[in-house]
């Protein structure tokens, strides 16, 4: 049985190495050849000695994910669907923009928390992913961007941000998730900024005064209601930690956040929380929360339909017209563009497809074709990098 080193972040290396009786200085120059170059095999690693090359053969791999699919959408998002074992598959969606790189990843394959209007949280709960499954999302996206780009001569840098929004609840995965955002962070690895790495909760408050004290990395609160009776049937997990204890939380969090507000994200259902009432109230309740200290920022996002949920998307005028009951009152606001639509971009409808069989058969059989409904589709059974 060898140790996949994706698993660790650069402390764990450096006592992985000492346990094969190598030097600290051995652990980083092996986590560079990792992380900073894509190395799968440690005969690249031309200046570690024959004798440690030889040591990590027997002992470990560098084992990346699965690819079961790649979709390219017109407007330049991928996502990929990664094989985690036991019929289980998780996504990974890069989305490319003017300014920025982003690149949204799995905690968990499912999740326990299930949203009403979340194809993750109607699939149901199947596994924590490992340290090394989180990690292994950015090493192959960015290593296979790299040469993407690569062969159309661009030189920029290809990810410049991690938001952990993609399937599960990252912080019901705590133990696994804190080594990947240090391997995300750490200079001899991704080197990003606390800034550029978002970690998104549906609200487990405990473990986000943890994650405030070890790792206080940007945080985006998944809020969707402006009120509890709302919030308890959209977010289930809001019959344990209720809004005001979220936002309470929230107040704490941006002490250490490394920027000076929180990112509320509010999914926009049509009848449901979309009214001009749901946005006074929220109104309201920011303003209470603003003057014990909170700042926020909000992100309104249209909602990715899919048949099992029985909801809608809101028009967008009415999408506009609560953006500007919010802005009116000082509060900025956002809308997201929605991307990737004709791949089914949306968290968890890919991956959900691939566990309803008969749409599994029905989309290999487009696949066969080569189209899917105009959109490209690569299928890379089986290939692991
Ligand atoms: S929205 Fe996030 S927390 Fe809610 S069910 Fe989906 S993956 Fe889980």
């Amino acid at each position: 049985m060898t140790t996949n080193l994706l698993d660790y972040d650069l402390e764990g290396l450096v006592a992985f190495c000492e346990q094969l009786g190598e030097k600290r200085f051995r652990a980083t120059q092996l986590f560079r050849w990792i992380h900073q170059k894509g190395a799968s095999d440690f005969e690249q690693m031309t200046d570690l000695a024959k004798s440690l090359r030889e040591k990590l053969k027997t002992s470990a791999c560098i084992q990346g994910p699965k690819v079961v699919s790649r979709h390219e959408s017109t407007d330049g998002t991928i996502k990929w669907l990664f094989d985690v074992g036991a019929g289980d598959v998780i996504e990974t969606v890069f989305i490319p923009e003017a300014d920025r790189g982003t690149l949204c990843i799995s905690s968990q394959a499912g999740c326990a928390v299930g949203c009403r209007f979340c194809s993750t949280g109607h699939q149901g709960f199947s596994r924590n992913l490992t340290t090394g499954e989180i990690v292994s999302q950015l090493w192959f996206a960015e290593h296979f961007l790299r040469e993407h780009l690569a062969r159309k001569n661009r030189q920029d840098r290809v990810i410049s941000n991690v938001v952990m929004m993609g399937m599960g609840e990252p912080l019901q995965n705590y133990a696994q998730l804190l080594p990947a955002l240090k391997v995300m962070l750490d200079d001899h690895a991704y080197g990003l900024s606390r800034r550029r790495v978002t970690v998104s909760t549906s609200g487990v408050v405990p473990m986000m005064d943890r994650l405030g004290k070890d790792c206080p990395v940007a945080l985006a609160v998944s809020l969707h209601a402006p009120n509890d009776a709302l919030r308890d049937n959209l977010v289930p997990l809001n019959k344990k930690y209720p809004i005001e204890e979220l936002l309470e939380a929230c107040t704490r969090y941006q002490a250490a956040a490394p920027r000076d507000f929180i990112t509320f994200e509010y999914c926009m259902l049509d009848g449901v929380n979309d009214q001009p009432e749901h946005a006074r109230q929220l109104v309201s309740l920011m303003q209470t929360h603003a003057a014990r200290g909170l700042s926020c920022k909000f992100n309104l996002i249209p909602f990715n339909p899919f048949p099992a949920s029985g909801l809608k998307r809101s028009e967008m005028q009415q999408v506009a017209a609560f953006a500007k009951i919010l802005m009116d009152a000082g509060i900025v606001t956002t809308i997201r563009k929605t991307r990737g639509d004709d791949i089914d971009a949306a968290c968890g409808q890919l991956a959900g497809d691939v566990q309803d069989r008969t749409s599994v058969d029905r989309r290999m059989a487009a696949q066969r074709q080569g189209m899917l409904g105009g959109i490209k589709v690569v299928v890379l059974k089986g290939l692991s990098q």
